[in-house]
């Protein structure tokens, strides 16, 4: 036994008699060296500690509705019986590949949908979005999002800027309605919006790039029974990015049709390395099936190789990661509100996505907040992020990421695009722990260059 082992044993020993409190001090102690060995000053540690302490009502709120989703998710997989063999994988063809099929209804009963398509062959969000667009309309009809502007990429997929294969160029015209200045729903707007070429609504619970408040569950449900009750004949998509296991029911559960999402967000739980979900009415599911494999054989082919253990994995954890981020970003929220930026959501109010925006007014904010995120991350801790021309977006972004899974944004990530107001965009951290240290990297970043004082 080496000298150093055995002086952190008679440490540790020291520690272990002693009173709960002193063990708590002692720990805090330890703690705040380990802090300071990442670079955290004492004065961001303590600022950081203050603002945490508050918190604590906020948490236990999170927690039970985690102690919920987790119940619900298992419940689904028991349902569902999934076996040791679903964890397994098919290839070629696929057909009759049991781990897929049983994924699949596990995912409508989370939702309570009649069916699902979860797939590794669906690259990304915006892919699950534009595949479950184009499948379900037809040349002449309208989609119409009433929300306001959708997300930057689907500008592209909608054809509002002009975009080889956009539902634009298939005589697939668009409308769009805008939250009100308070972020409420135009209803005058949209009734006069409604008209016999609209077949599809989309709505965005996420505030995505912006920083209108993102919709609760509840508002969504408003919103879509104002539309079918007029039209009860259109499908009211929800584009569900970053909301899945924020609160304790999903858009489906309040009638949407269909609700499409990443894998590499919320309900991929950090494990799956790719892939996108659509739930909902099973017309909308197949329309979706036929499209992304072909016309005849829709959801009986599409082999998930070695892919579904770590989506079944990856779906169980899913409610704790999205609880750890969801805290970050409350975390993040107080630090930044207390320091006399405008966050969006605000300090207190209720959480309904894992996204905080702060909005730092000059670029130099957005570069050190990002910067700082990088500085925190297991994977990539010492490259440098830098503002670039990214596809899809329409200004130069920075993005801040060191994840196992490239470009997961479950994992601690955090953009900005690089235009007014100049906000930066944070979510994500599979542990609480890793988001708590990421904020604090940002903060100790904003500090170093001069941007705040604390
Ligand atoms: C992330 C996101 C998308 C697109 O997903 P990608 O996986 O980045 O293609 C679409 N809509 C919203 C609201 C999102 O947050």
């Amino acid at each position: 036994m080496n000298e150093t082992y055995t002086n952190a044993a008679a440490e540790a020993d020291k520690i272990s008699k002693n009173t709960q409190p002193q063990r708590m001090q002692e720990l805090q102690t330890m703690q705040q060296a380990m802090y300071a060995n990442l670079g955290i000053s004492d004065k961001v540690y303590q600022f950081s500690k203050e603002v945490l302490d508050s918190l604590a009502s906020r948490f236990a709120e999170i927690d039970q509705v985690t102690e919920y989703n987790q119940l619900k998710v298992i419940k689904a997989m028991q349902d569902n019986k999934v076996s040791e063999a679903c964890l397994l994988g098919t290839t070629g063809y696929g057909y009759n590949d049991l781990g897929r099929e049983t994924l699949e209804a596990v995912y409508a009963s989370i939702f309570h949908a009649e069916d699902a398509l979860v797939r590794p062959q669906i690259t990304c969000g915006t892919h699950a979005l534009a595949l479950a667009l184009i499948s379900n309309l037809r040349p002449k009809d309208e989609l119409l999002s009433p929300v306001g502007k959708p997300y930057d990429t689907l500008e592209e997929v909608i054809g509002i800027r002009p975009s080889k294969g956009s539902l634009a160029e298939y005589g697939i015209t668009y409308r769009q309605v805008d939250l009100l200045a308070d972020g409420g729903f135009d209803y005058e707007a949209i009734e006069k919006a409604l008209n016999q070429q609209t077949k599809l609504v989309t709505i965005q619970r996420s505030k995505g790039y912006q920083t209108r408040p993102t919709l609760s569950v509840t508002r969504i449900g408003e919103l879509i029974s104002f539309i079918k009750k007029r039209r009860p004949d259109i499908i009211c998509m929800v584009d569900n990015c970053y909301g899945e296991f924020v609160e304790t029911i999903e858009p489906t559960d309040v009638g949407a049709d269909m609700v499409v999402g990443s894998l590499i967000k919320n309900p991929g739980g950090g494990l799956a390395p790719i892939g996108g979900y659509i739930v909902g009415k099973k017309e909308c599911v197949e329309n979706a099936a036929y499209r992304l494999t072909s016309p005849g054989l829709g959801k009986e082919v599409g082999a998930s190789l070695g892919i579904l253990r770590d989506f079944y994995h990856g779906l169980f954890l899913a409610p704790t990661v999205t609880a750890s981020a969801l805290k970050g970003a409350i975390f993040a929220a107080n630090i930044y509100e207390k320091l006399g930026f405008r966050v969006v959501p605000n300090s207190i109010e209720s959480r309904h996505d894992i996204i905080q925006a702060v909005e730092f007014g000059t670029p130099e904010g957005v570069i050190a907040f990002c910067k700082g995120i990088q500085a925190a991350a297991p994977v990539d801790s010492f490259v440098t992020p830098e503002p670039w021309d990214m596809p899809g977006y329409d200004s130069q972004v920075i993005m801040a990421a060191g994840a196992f899974v490239s470009g997961s944004s479950i994992e601690l990530s955090a953009d900005g695009p690089i235009k007014p107001p100049y906000a930066v965009y944070f979510q994500g951290g599979l542990t609480f722990e890793h988001a708590q240290f990421g904020i604090m990297k940002t903060l100790q970043s904003i500090v170093d260059a001069g941007i705040k004082k604390l």
